[in-house]
């Protein structure tokens, strides 16, 4: 099993689906220790990166992650946006030209994608971001011995990842202005991400 430009797309209309399904979901987690906009931030880049994607030819996955970065970067202000469009541009980057991907070469560009958010946002694990569900489930990828599995892994690991966001003390974004006071509530941007990979198994089962 590969993944390859169909299921690649398939992935990325899936998430735009979840985002536009969970955007009251993503604004009230944001609400609570934010500014309230980051299920409109992600439905609204995401709606504009389906536009992108339906009106030019995408040869092959790097070319889906790279349309869809630029989508986010072009239209979502915040935070957000531009650590969304880094994540993609890095594993469109890594995946270019590549027709069937297989897993090292997958693992390796999550983890492209995640050094991009890194390096970008500064967020270490712990900090209550995205990075909290991010970095597990790129571990798991890493670790695992097939596609399938590795996924699956993944997504359990960024949905551990992402309730462990829940006590923590955030130290990057708008909720760290919060303090002591953003403790007790679940992080959106590692919300967002968890459905990030539940959406990529979705679409490589199917
Ligand atoms: P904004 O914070 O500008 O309103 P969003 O609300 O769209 O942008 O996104 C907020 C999410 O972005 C947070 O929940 C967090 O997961 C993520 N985030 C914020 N700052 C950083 C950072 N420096 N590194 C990684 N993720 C971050
Ligand atoms: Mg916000």
């Amino acid at each position: 099993m590969a993944i390859d430009r169909d299921t690649t797309l398939d992935w990325m209309t899936r998430f735009a689906g979840e985002m536009a399904e969970h955007r009251q979901e993503l604004v009230r987690l944001d609400t609570a220790i934010g500014d309230g906009d980051h299920g409109t931030n992600m439905n609204r880049g995401m709606q504009k990166a389906l536009e992108k994607l339906s009106s030019a030819e995408q040869p092959d996955p790097g070319a889906v992650l790279k349309t869809v970065a630029m989508a986010l970067v072009s239209s979502v202000g915040g935070a957000a946006g531009p650590l969304y469009g880094t994540l993609f541009l890095q594993m469109g980057t890594a995946l270019a030209g590549k027709t069937a991907v297989d897993l090292p070469t997958y693992a390796a560009a999550w983890r492209k994608g995640m050094e991009g958010v890194q390096s970008r946002g500064k967020a270490q694990p712990g900090d209550k971001t995205m990075v909290d569900a991010l970095l597990p489930a790129v571990e798991a990828l890493e670790q695992a011995s097939d596609l399938d599995s590795g996924l699956s892994a993944a997504v359990t690991a960024a949905e551990q990842g992402m309730n462990a966001t829940t006590p923590l003390v955030a130290r990057k974004g708008r909720a760290s202005y919060l303090g002591e006071r953003s403790a007790g509530h679940q992080d959106a941007g590692a919300t967002s991400t968890f459905y990030l990979f539940k959406t990529a198994a979705e679409a490589l089962a199917d």
